[in-house]
């Protein structure tokens, strides 16, 4: 997946960016979680992608349709070269599709401009990559500020978000290291909050557990699941690992530039230990 951070990294920081949503909306988290009665977030209508022309063309997407509710937590699964980079691309508004619809909050995404696009992108939607992806040389505290850096936000309020989002992911007390002098799992967790700090409405995970050991792994899947199970944030994630899908409540399969399946999980991972947790209680 093409990493988004580096759509912004060449904008000068500090020079604000219009406070203007394309969608004229609200940035906040929506309400509900995953209700199949919520209205749709984000409806995908046939999304076709075609790399290249002519003799070379390759068609990576073949007509993709999803709907994507409120508070969901989907995750991604299919075989490499399936197609899922390339959806997770058109979903963050970082691809444009070749044909068909892109819906979110019923506006039409493939209609807007590249910059109405990058607005979308900075006010709705929140990143985080197997490979981090912080800034080298920069402390968390620094790492997390960067989006509202980039929307202009004083520096007050942008310290006290990113501590307070850095709390919120179990990183309190971090703020000044570097990414070299953290873990990979609390690197990850810096990623978190700092896709978290801008008050996203979806958050879009490309393989986030990809770099990590298992044990690591399931923290991060623990933090995402909390994250979307007590914020109500609707999470997107890409993954090839069935123990990670088994957080999410849905997963889709791709192959070949289709969705082949789109199944529910009645028994999210953490629910289930949640349980196992308590079981020893409820029996005794
Ligand atoms: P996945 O994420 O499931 O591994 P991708 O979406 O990355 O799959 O790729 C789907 C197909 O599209 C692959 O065959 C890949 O080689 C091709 N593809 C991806 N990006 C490009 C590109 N920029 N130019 C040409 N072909 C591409």
């Amino acid at each position: 997946m093409t990493e988004p951070i580096d759509a912004d990294a060449g904008r000068a920081p500090g020079r604000p960016e219009p406070a203007h949503d394309p969608l004229g909306g609200s940035t906040g988290v929506p309400a509900g979680r995953g209700a199949s009665d919520a209205p749709p977030l984000i409806e995908l209508r046939g999304i076709s992608k075609t790399y290249g022309s002519g003799a070379v063309a390759f068609q990576a997407l073949k007509g993709i349709s999803l709907t994507v509710r409120a508070g969901e937590f989907i995750a991604v699964m299919g075989p490499s070269g399936s197609g899922k980079s390339t959806a997770m691309n058109v979903l963050g508004c970082l691809d444009t599709p070749s044909g068909g619809e892109y819906l979110f909050r019923g506006v039409h995404v493939e209609q807007l401009d590249r910059d109405q696009r990058a607005l979308l992108r900075r006010a709705h939607l929140g990143f985080v990559f197997q490979g981090f992806n912080l800034l080298a040389r920069t402390s968390a505290q620094e790492n997390v500020e960067l989006p509202l850096l980039y929307r202009g936000e004083p520096a007050a309020a942008r310290h006290a978000a990113a501590e307070r989002t850095l709390a919120a992911v179990g990183l309190q007390g971090f703020g000044h290291h570097t990414p070299a002098e953290l873990s990979g799992g609390q690197q990850q967790r810096v990623a978190i909050a700092r896709a978290l700090v801008s008050g996203p409405t979806v958050l879009l995970a490309d393989e986030p557990t990809g770099n990590l050991d298992s044990a690591r792994s399931h923290e991060i899947m623990q933090l995402l699941w909390h994250i979307n199970h007590e914020q109500g944030l609707t999470v997107l994630m890409v993954t090839h690992e069935p123990d990670m899908a088994a957080y999410a409540r849905r997963v889709v399969h791709f192959r070949d530039g289709r969705i082949e399946r789109d199944e529910l999980n009645p028994h999210p991972a953490a629910l289930v230990a949640a349980a196992a947790a308590v079981a020893p209680v409820v029996g005794a």
